[in-house]
């Protein structure tokens, strides 16, 4: 099923589209990698569409031609998942946002989250999306192919951005625009959620909104040793008071160890009383209160500024994520813990954990963990990011093998999964274990919605079909 990338000329049979359809070198290099900065693939052309009908038309011209389509939402994947050397669709330009009902929007694709929770939250009475990732310049096409797991807001009493999706409107790799929800169309609806844009290239989505509160406040309890650490972790979670859990980890040998941060959002008429939040917490307690946006956006101003300082575009990004059954995040996390250096995450990276309640994750995709018993399971990260950005490929090569080994262990010893937003090797038989048994419900999608195998060949995972 894999489209061959023939060199038949673009110059006839071209559609006439609203939008803009680039050759010149500028365009097409300014897509030719991804917030990993290693691998890197020159696309043919760029189309910055206008419409749905562009998406078709030029899906519609590639799949004659055999040429490969990569739908690119803001390239923060590290991997090469939105690259292609065929035809790159860049959805920023997808960018409008329709409240359609009270607690409903219509938005296009590229319509970024941080966008998104802004003009929600200047509604009556203010809103917000239910799941926010920690990052908030990502686009709604982006997360919602991968998941979208609650950085900063959701995870305890939410699924995933994809569990809060109403319906979408979808150009198949056929060419085909097509509107699907849980109700009409529901095997393409299931196929394009978390399925890293190998059926079609999601072009709007109906999402759902939730009341919003005014403020937040983020109680930071730092730890140095790991059993203490997961004992206050598990009983925040639990805590029904408390909205949102994450935590951070650095290397042995910081002042603390484990940071675990537990936010509360509230309206100035009910102020959390601080001491039932912490109650029965060991960790060293500090506490931020801001306004809700402040809180949304906290990690959006720490990345600005790595971008304004560092040169965080440019910087070597090999990442490493992945999804921990909740019975084994304690003893995987000190297996690893140890072995963690000041390499590992260099002067800008992090080591995060994300809990998400398994109950409300509803879909086939993104996988998830097999069910072990707990309610929980758990995002593991490791944002190395290099030093600077004249860091040696080798470095690159070296967390490869890295990512590889720790990988490796961890499916085969804890059963985790990847998310695979960040930079493991995965060959085609490494994706057919990911999958499981979705596989063969995920291979009929792609034959039926993607018959020549044109979309998405980032991650390699019809390779070979
Ligand atoms: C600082 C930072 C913090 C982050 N925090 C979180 C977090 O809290 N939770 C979380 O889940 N993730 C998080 N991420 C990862 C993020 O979710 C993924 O990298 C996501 O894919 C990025 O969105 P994007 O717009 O850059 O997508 P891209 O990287 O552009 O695309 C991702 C994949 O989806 C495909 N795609 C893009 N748009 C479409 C579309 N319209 N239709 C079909 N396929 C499409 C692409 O081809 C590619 O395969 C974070 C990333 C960063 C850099």
């Amino acid at each position: 099923m894999t489209a061959r990338a023939d060199t038949t000329t673009w110059s006839t049979g071209l559609p006439v589209l609203k939008g803009d359809l680039l050759f010149h070198d500028d365009a097409r290099r300014s897509v030719a990698t991804d917030l990993g900065n290693v691998v890197r693939r020159e696309p043919q052309a760029v189309l910055r569409p206008r419409s749905p009908g562009d998406v078709a038309a030029m899906i519609t011209f590639c799949r004659e031609r055999g040429i490969t389509v990569a739908a690119r939402g803001q390239a923060h994947t590290t991997n090469g998942q939105a690259l292609t050397d065929g035809l790159v669709i860049e959805c920023r330009s997808l960018d409008e946002i329709n409240f359609t009902g009270p607690y409903t929007v219509e938005v296009g694709s590229g319509v970024l989250w941080k966008d998104l929770a802004a003009a929600a939250f200047e509604r009556t009475p203010r809103l917000t999306p239910p799941v926010l990732t920690g990052y908030t310049g990502l686009t709604v096409g982006g997360t919602l192919s991968m998941g979208g797991v609650g950085g900063i807001v959701g995870g305890l009493r939410t699924g995933l951005q994809v569990d809060h999706v109403r319906e979408l409107e979808v150009v198949t790799g056929t060419g085909s625009v097509e509107r699907c929800s849980p109700e009409h169309g529901s095997d393409l609806f299931k196929a394009v959620l978390g399925g890293l844009g190998q059926c079609g290239v999601i072009t709007k989505a109906v999402l759902a909104l939730v009341p919003a509160k005014e403020r937040a406040r983020t109680y930071a309890l730092d730890y140095t040793s790991n059993p203490a650490f997961f004992r206050d972790l598990r009983t925040a979670i639990a805590r029904p008071g408390i909205d949102h859990v994450y935590a951070e980890v650095y290397p042995p040998g910081a002042p603390a160890t484990h940071r675990l941060l537990a936010t509360v959002l509230y309206d100035p008429s009910h102020a959390p009383d601080d001491r039932s939040v912490t109650e029965g917490l060991s960790g060293e307690t500090t506490v931020e209160d801001s306004t809700y946006l402040d809180y949304v956006f906290s990690i959006d101003l720490l990345i600005d500024e790595l971008r304004a300082t560092a040169g965080w575009d440019r910087l070597l990004k090999p990442w490493y994520d992945v999804w921990i059954p909740g019975e084994s995040i304690e003893e995987y996390l000190a297996e690893i813990h140890p072995s963690l250096t000041s390499e590992d995450l260099g002067p800008y990276g992090a080591v995060l954990i994300y809990p998400q309640r398994r109950d409300l994750v509803g879909g086939p995709y993104p996988r998830l963990p097999e069910p072990d018993g707990s309610d929980w399971a758990f995002v593991l990260d490791i944002n190395t990011v290099a030093e600077t950005v004249d860091t040696d490929r080798r470095f690159f090569d070296r967390m490869l093998d890295r990512n590889g080994g720790l990988f490796a262990r961890a499916r085969g010893e804890y059963g985790a999964v990847l998310y695979p937003i960040g930079s493991v090797r995965f060959t085609a038989e490494d994706w057919r274990e990911h999958f499981g048994q979705a596989w063969p419900a995920f291979r009929r999608a792609k034959a039926c919605f993607d018959p020549d195998g044109i979309l998405a060949p980032g991650p390699g995972i019809f390779d070979g079909s």
